[in-house]
């Protein structure tokens, strides 16, 4: 019902997209019936049908997409049109303050390409510095997050304009114009959106521009409420105007960094924040010498299928990639559900174990590629007792190029799962894919919107392990000039045969990576339908002795997986936020979002229709 009325409440909107797109588009390539089409949005989140498919967690970000594939664009145009006006409707979560991952299935050439659009750390950062000098101790986490000092240089804009220029058919400019159109004339506030406010009002009140633009009248702006964002229009013309270099040399750049440099707090915040908000170091060269990565994306084959991630500075693709290692050496199809999903929680802490040890940013590709070795996963497999699970946190393994024995080490568990991000998932009429998580960390970034520029800017610094534990082997996550933060998220494209079977991707903090498994498990190897999958009750076990659940999951199997010696769970409303696509062959699409998470997704499709379909 929630998704629903999310839905409605934003179908003026997609109309109002369906004429910006009208009068972008050259009139050579004016579909008839633009409007009626957009008027015909996804609002459910799930779509069967041909000719390409869009799931994001917002209807007029799917909206947008799917007019976009129907006048002719391609995965790639449309995923960057997806994505610009996700930046207009889930602000908290995306938006070119911030940065992210891209995965894209090139069916010209059968290739999968990545790329790293993290944010960096700027030169000035030092390994100590979210460490408060006055205590010796790492600053707490809202005192980081809500500061200068969090910020790195954002990725998200050249992420847009280079995946485009490499894939994509239209420029940047047709890419933001609907987005345009939707900052300028406004869209409905549903109650995610207030929620997101209402859960940032005391960090939010602290800067004028965003009171301004997201606390109207000092509130969190009711449900059903227009919400403009006209700086961001106009932030968007400028970049369509005279391209990314406005805000990466220009005086987008130059207002952000002089937001970072001197944060601008508000004189009378009237909601009091208990920390003092420090300023960051990022100068207006660390801007200018940011640089996108292509890195070759990490490769695990699974019981037949390729499964392709994002390799470092994200942590996603190795862990996940190892997890599925793990568990191929058993054969999960043999067992009973709560016995697989046992094998899944106790492949994921074994990955963990090896993720928060060994996988940052400059990992090298000699102890990558160990990690994804299956003689290593069968080496740690041995770990994996199937009738007993292990004592958390499992240590460890020793990824040396030598085999046979089970490792002995200590590590500790992952803190701060999150809850922001974004995820969209893009397939067109030729066979491109493009799996996309962006984000701006925590929802609402780090709270300061930059003055007459209308975009949140990131905390993702905080993604950097703070301080050194005292005795505990070496943190390869420390802070470092130039460095990315380690990242879990999970952009997924899996192959059969080297064509597209699945691409998949949530948001989540570090259960991005659980979440992004179980999935899989769920699809390939539990007999559970695409929208099942996703549905399916949640738990993610990241090598700690209190793994998270789902309450649905505690319900259904935490009685059986204490049996077999799990500790209890402790209950979280929600894990992830998931976006997938499935190929059903004979170019037969079935575009998945969640049913009922965050409000529920949308799902949709170029031509909606029926194929014999496991789904
Ligand atoms: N910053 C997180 C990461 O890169 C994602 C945040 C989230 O999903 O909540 O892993």
């Amino acid at each position: 019902m929630r998704l629903t009325k999310r839905a409605t409440s934003r179908m003026a909107v997609t109309v109002a997209v369906a004429v910006a797109l009208v009068a972008a588009s050259p009139p050579a390539s004016a579909a008839p019936g633009a409007a009626g089409q957009l008027g015909a949005a996804p609002k459910t989140p799930t779509a069967r049908g041909y000719g390409g498919a869009v799931s994001t967690v917002d209807p007029t970000a799917t909206a947008v997409g799917l007019e976009v594939l129907r006048r002719g664009g391609n995965a790639v145009d449309a995923a960057v049109a997806a994505a610009a006006t996700l930046g207009v409707t889930e602000p908290f979560s995306a938006g070119i303050g911030g940065g992210g991952f891209l995965v894209y299935y090139d069916a010209g050439s059968r290739r999968v390409h990545t790329v790293d659009g993290r944010e960096s750390a700027p030169a000035s950062i030092r390994e100590d510095s979210f460490v408060d000098p006055a205590t010796g101790t790492a600053y707490p986490f809202q005192q980081a997050r809500v500061s200068g000092l969090s910020v790195g240089v954002p990725g998200t804009l050249m992420t847009w304009q280079e995946a485009l220029r490499r894939w994509g058919s239209r420029p940047l400019a047709a890419a933001l114009a609907p987005a345009v159109e939707v900052a300028e004339r406004g869209f409905a506030v549903d109650p995610t959106f207030r929620q997101q406010v209402a859960e940032n009002a005391a960090a939010f009140a602290q800067f004028d521009a965003t009171r301004k633009l997201y606390l109207p009248g000092g509130q969190p702006p009711a449900v059903g409420t227009t919400l403009r964002n006209r700086d961001l229009a106009d932030t968007y013309r400028q970049i369509a105007r005279s391209g990314v270099d406005v805000f990466y040399t220009g005086p987008i750049g130059a207002d952000l960094v002089a937001a970072v440099r001197r944060p601008p707090v508000a004189t009378d915040p009237a909601v009091p924040w208990q920390f003092p908000i420090q300023a960051g170091g990022m100068t207006r060269a660390d801007l200018a010498r940011y640089e996108l990565r292509f890195p070759a994306p990490t490769r695990s084959d699974y019981r037949g299928y390729q499964v392709y991630g994002m390799s470092t500075p994200s942590s996603g693709g190795v862990a996940v990639g190892e997890a599925l290692n793990i568990l191929e050496r058993f054969d999960l199809s043999k067992l009973t559900v709560t016995e697989a999903l046992h094998h899944y929680l106790e492949a994921s802490a074994l990955a963990f174990a090896d993720r928060n040890r060994y996988v940052a940013d400059g990992t090298s590709r000699r102890i990558l590629g160990e990690l994804l070795d299956d003689r290593y996963a069968a080496e740690r497999a041995c770990r994996l007792d199937p009738a007993r699970a292990a004592p958390k946190p499992v240590p460890p393994g020793d990824p040396d190029g030598r085999y046979g024995d089970c490792a002995t080490a200590a590590a500790g568990a992952e803190a701060n799962p999150g809850r922001s991000t974004t995820n969209l998932t893009v397939a067109d009429r030729w066979g491109n894919v493009v799996e996309y998580t962006l984000t701006i960390e925590q929802t609402g970034g780090n709270a300061m919107v930059v003055p007459g520029r209308g975009f949140l800017l990131n905390n993702e610094l905080t993604d950097f392990t703070f301080a050194q534990t005292p005795g505990a082997a070496p943190d390869p996550n420390l802070p470092g000039p130039g460095k990315r933060p380690r990242s879990s998220m999970s952009p997924t494209i899996v192959l059969d045969d080297g064509r597209p079977f699945l691409a998949l991707g949530t948001p989540g903090g570090a259960t991005i990576i659980t979440t992004v498994l179980q999935i899989l498990v769920n699809r390939i190897d539990l007999g559970m339908s695409l929208p099942q999958a996703l549905a399916a009750p949640r738990a993610s076990q990241r090598n700690s002795a209190a793994p998270q659940a789902e309450p649905a999951f505690v319900a259904a199997y935490g009685g059986a997986l204490g049996a077999l010696g799990h500790p209890a769970f402790a209950v979280t409303a929600e894990l992830g936020a998931a976006t997938a696509i499935e190929f059903t062959g004979r170019h037969g699409l079935l575009a998945s979002a969640e049913p009922v998470r965050r409000g529920g997704g949308a799902a949709g499709v170029v031509q909606p229709g029926r194929w014999a379909a496991s789904g």
